[in-house]
């Protein structure tokens, strides 16, 4: 065994792994990006006030799954467990929001929970998501719902299904809180510790719990009566959604662990490879948060998706990537590798990336390795391309081979990825 291991639930995300992490990430930047959003990067350290104020004391996550430590100046730090809470912070703290704009935030990075790890489940996690800030009713949540539908979809996943609830104005959440807590309080003793926590702290959270023995309960638990308001705003947002094909479900037992919830809610199960943590998304409207973090009265809505979870439930990407063009540099001179960074770039600017391996000694092991890699496409550079300003493009499923000027190997790359898509 080696001498040091990662930490439990943590790992590392090795070479052969990576370029699926990269696809995601480059997909989902595409996809927010194309709908307007833009990327908010904040510290992946910040105060643990900040968390157990928005995310709420009572949840689980600030219950028991937090990493919280003191800095050396003895001030309660916290590794984020989640992003929404950083991204609001960030915005009133740096004047983002105004009444009358509303802003579109993307992110991806790491958060991390200590909880049990298991499929799907990891102390160290990947989240993408991303915010809508003074998010209108009903437009708001309409979009974010069709944000992660098109995007999930435009990453992969085939059979997810989306499931929504509504819990209406907070005084409606809190009404709903209370009798939820007369009636859990009667069968308190016959709950799991977890629950009998949450009857206490954040009984909502309760219709949330896996626990076998805990479900008949749950299920006979009284449901969420709407206002009449209420009610129209959520069929409101339903034939909205309906209108665009976006399907979706109610599920009255959706309720989400964080205190600042509030309007529609939604969840995203994938199915598949996923097994029982089957959640890919989730997320929903928070007009509480930007309040209560110093901003202006202003509504909200997001959602954060798992990528471990959706790199699970999507499989891989086809192994060839035709994005991906194989560089054959057979010598090393200055001469040929100043020559392979020119050709590089060109193939930077028409979005294809070169790949090269160092180690492959002459053509033939430069051609086993463009095959290991799956790699269709292999431009060679040789003493005679790098004298002519010319190039040599193979093509391994075709098994042509053409030469063609630097100058126009953009062009060239271009025509035969259109001819063959
Ligand atoms: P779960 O019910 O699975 O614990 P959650 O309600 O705690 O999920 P959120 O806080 O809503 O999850 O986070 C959004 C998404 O992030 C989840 O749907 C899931 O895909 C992913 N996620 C949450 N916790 C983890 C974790 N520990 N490991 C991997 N992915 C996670
Ligand atoms: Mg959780």
């Amino acid at each position: 065994m080696a001498p040091y291991q990662a930490l439990k639930g943590m790992r590392d995300i090795l070479p052969g792994e990576v370029s699926e992490w990269q696809e995601i990430e480059a997909r989902a930047r595409f996809y927010f990006e194309a709908a307007g959003f833009e990327e908010i990067r904040t510290p992946v350290l910040e105060s643990t006030d900040l968390f157990s104020r928005s995310i709420g004391e009572g949840s689980d996550i600030v219950h028991k799954q937090m990493y919280t430590f003191e800095d050396r100046g003895g001030r309660s730090v916290t590794l984020r467990p989640e992003m929404t809470a950083s991204v609001v912070r960030a915005a009133v703290e740096n004047g983002l929001l105004r009444a009358s704009k509303t802003v579109r935030l993307y992110y991806l990075g790491p958060m991390f929970r200590a909880e049990r790890p298991q499929k799907g489940r990891q102390r160290q996690f990947f989240q993408l998501g991303a915010e809508i800030l003074n998010a209108k009713k009903p437009e708001g949540d309409v979009e974010i719902i069709s944000v992660v539908h098109g995007l999930l979809g435009f990453l992969g996943l085939k059979d997810f299904r989306i499931k929504h609830n509504y819990l209406g104005s907070s005084e409606e959440r809190t009404s709903y809180t209370q009798a939820l807590k007369e009636y859990f309080g009667k069968f308190s003793a016959e709950m799991c510790e977890d629950c009998r926590y949450r009857i206490e702290k954040n009984v909502l959270r309760v219709l949330d719990c896996k626990v076998p023995s805990c479900q008949s309960r749950i299920a006979s638990a009284p449901s969420l009566h709407l206002s009449e308001d209420s009610m129209a705003e959520y069929r409101g947002i339903e034939e909205m959604l309906r209108a665009r094909n976006i399907p979706g479900e109610t599920d009255p037992r959706l309720v989400r662990g964080l205190d600042y919830y509030t309007g529609l809610v939604f969840e995203v199960t994938g199915g598949g490879a996923l097994g029982s943590q089957d959640a890919v998304a989730a997320g929903g409207r928070y007009d509480g948060l930007i309040p209560s973090l110093g901003g202006g009265e202003l509504g909200a809505t997001g959602f954060a998706a798992g990528m471990e979870r959706i790199l699970l439930a999507r499989g891989s990407f086809a192994p060839e990537d035709d994005r991906q063009v194989y560089v054959a540099v057979l010598d090393e001179s200055p001469g040929t590798l100043g020559y392979f960074e020119i050709v590089a770039q060109s193939l930077y600017g028409i979005g294809r990336k070169a790949r090269r391996d160092p180690a492959a000694r002459g053509l033939a092991d430069h051609l086993k390795t463009a095959n290991k890699w799956g790699l269709r496409q292999v431009v060679i550079i040789g003493e005679n391309e790098v004298k002519n300003r010319r190039l040599t493009v193979k093509d391994l499923r075709a098994k042509t081979q053409e030469e063609v000027g630097l100058d126009d190997l953009a062009a060239y790359l271009t025509r035969k990825r259109e001819k063959s898509c």
